[in-house]
């Protein structure tokens, strides 16, 4: 589906635009006029983790769980360690921060197509025929990659680095397609992005 059927969160929605109209997440550097989306940015990474703020959106994370998108390879070992029972414990640090519900499944879809840091899941630049070799080639679950909630995070602000290490996996939403989680998102948007917990009130 092309990344403007997918419906933005409100935050999303202020983000600027690169000169297609894709959103330009909050860690994003820019070079000029043109964000530089294969890139982390230190210094807005910095702000994100010190200040609890979403890597997508730049807004302030609610206490309680956050979101990732991981790549296949780890979602592949999150599915095994909840298929046996096992808490699921990487304690390999990243550089991509944590980000609201909706801010992730938003990413999850279009990011893709913004080619970000996805380089160190293997895919380098993906583009939209890569993504889709991975859906011919998806017979898993999850192969993909996962939208995962986790208890909390913990981060550490080196002098070259922004690391991230995430802790206790609460929520794990795998994805084959591009388009998964379109009704998810639909559905944390009708909730005013409060989260799975508070559908029930
Ligand atoms: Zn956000």
């Amino acid at each position: 589906m092309r990344f403007d059927l997918v419906p933005k969160p409100s935050t999303v929605e202020d983000r600027p635009r690169d000169v297609r109209g894709y959103p330009v997440p909050a860690i994003t550097p820019w070079d000029g006029e043109q964000p530089q989306f294969a890139l982390t940015d230190y210094g807005r990474s910095a702000d994100c983790a010190q200040q609890r703020l979403c890597s997508v959106c730049n807004v302030l994370m609610p206490r309680g769980p956050v979101w990732r998108v991981v790549g296949g390879a780890e979602s592949a070992a999150i599915a095994e360690a909840l298929a046996a029972g096992r808490p699921y414990r990487n304690m390999a640090p990243t550089m991509e921060g944590p980000g609201h519900r909706a801010c992730m499944l938003y990413a999850s879809m279009v990011c893709p197509y913004l080619a970000r840091p996805n380089a160190r899941r293997g895919l380098t630049a993906a583009q939209p025929n890569e993504l889709t070799e991975h859906v011919v080639r998806g017979a898993t679950r999850g192969a993909l990659g996962a939208v995962v909630g986790f208890a909390d995070y913990e981060f550490a602000v080196t002098p070259s680095q922004v690391l991230f290490r995430f802790l206790d996996v609460v929520e794990f939403l795998p994805h084959d397609t591009a388009d998964a989680h379109l009704d998810e998102l639909r559905a944390e948007l009708a909730r005013g992005g409060r989260g799975p917990a508070a559908s029930a009130g």
